[in-house]
């Protein structure tokens, strides 16, 4: 047997592997639409997540990883690039093999009350994916929702309640419930915690855990929550105005960040013992909306250690050091530094 893994079989290879991914926007109409027609929320996105794994995909408000993680849902239609599931580029899919992929690729929504049906009862909710892909007979989907409610923490008998009774922290158990039910192998987890009070997040957390060791589950986590980040990712990408700029183990993304956007976020991460030797990367705040410079490095109006080629050229995500990638002329070969 070769050592080259086969990416179409669906026993090999990365569950999931992005490829340059590219999602524009129209710009509205104004003064700027004379000078730029769209704006790119995704701009060339390549990640891969194996099975079972984490990814955590960080960055601030705006820089396109919600967006990211919609495409590849398609959710949102990209303009361009590949989301190769199970060695299968499903963009090209049409809407009833869409339809079978969509089992196996789940989400979790941020706001756990906007994305349940306050006119469903929980019972409705959570067999509604059962129901569509008529995976349980009709008379077994109640049984199925009752293990399912019980499986994330909720007691069966809930199924009659409807969202509004629930807290945020059962809400959002509620939609683990319906991302499970049809046994997916990836779940988009958009934000999945930070509308919730701290000491529920963990909480949730450990469930989305404990569900990856029971079922293999494997999670693309979005999150601006280093922290959190942190406590349930293998491997952790991070996002700045809808690139990749660094990506790396977790141990070592948050022990040796290359990337200065990275320092600076992790710098800003509050930690438990005030005593700790700590100095904050302080970097100027980001001007929500603003569109991001024409050319060069799109972190250059922000970065503190900013040099002249960045404001004219664009680096390249490349290895900076074992499994680490970083996008910055600080690492590129011939870039000149000193320049
Ligand atoms: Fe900063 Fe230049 Fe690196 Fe961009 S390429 S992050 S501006 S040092």
């Amino acid at each position: 047997m070769g050592n080259e893994p086969d990416r179409n079989s669906p026993g090999n290879g990365p569950l999931l592997e992005v490829r340059d991914l590219v999602k524009e926007f129209p710009l509205n109409r104004g003064f700027l639409s004379r000078y730029r027609k769209s704006i790119r929320a995704v701009d060339g996105v390549s990640l891969t997540v194996r099975r079972g794994e984490t990814v955590g995909l960080v960055g601030e408000s705006g820089s396109g990883k919600t967006t990211t993680g919609r495409c590849i849902l398609r959710l949102i239609e990209p303009t361009s690039g590949e989301v190769i599931f199970r060695g299968e580029n499903i963009l090209k899919l049409g809407a009833r093999s869409m339809r079978e992929t969509r089992r196996e690729i789940q989400i979790i929504f941020q706001d756990p009350y906007g994305s349940l049906n306050p006119r469903m009862t929980v019972g409705t909710i959570v067999g509604e994916p059962l129901a569509i892909h008529k995976t349980v007979p009709r008379r077994e989907r109640r049984d199925r929702v009752a293990e399912l409610l019980k499986r994330v923490g909720l007691d069966p008998d809930m199924m009659r309640r409807y969202p509004h009774e629930f807290s945020g922290g059962q809400r959002q158990r509620i939609g683990v419930a319906r991302a499970i039910a049809l046994n997916p192998s990836l779940i988009v987890a958009d934000e999945p915690v930070s509308a919730l009070d701290v000491s529920v997040q963990a909480q949730v957390v450990n469930l989305l855990q404990d569900l990856q060791e029971e079922y293999g589950i494997a999670y693309l986590f979005i999150a601006h929550d280093l922290s959190v980040v942190e406590h349930i990712s293998d491997r952790v990408a991070v996002m700045y105005r809808g690139k990749i700029v660094e990506e790396a183990g977790r141990d070592q993304l948050y022990s040796d960040p290359k990337h200065p956007y990275t320092q600076a976020l992790l710098s800003s991460v509050p930690i438990p013992d005030p005593a700790a030797d700590r100095h904050p990367v302080l970097i100027p705040e980001e001007n929500p909306g603003a569109v991001g410079p024409a050319k060069g490095c799109s972190f250059h109006p922000r970065c503190p250690a900013v040099m002249e080629i960045c404001r004219e050229r664009v680096p390249r995500l490349l290895p900076v050091g074992e499994g680490q990638k970083a996008a910055c002329f600080l690492y590129e070969k011939g870039s000149d530094p000193a320049s």
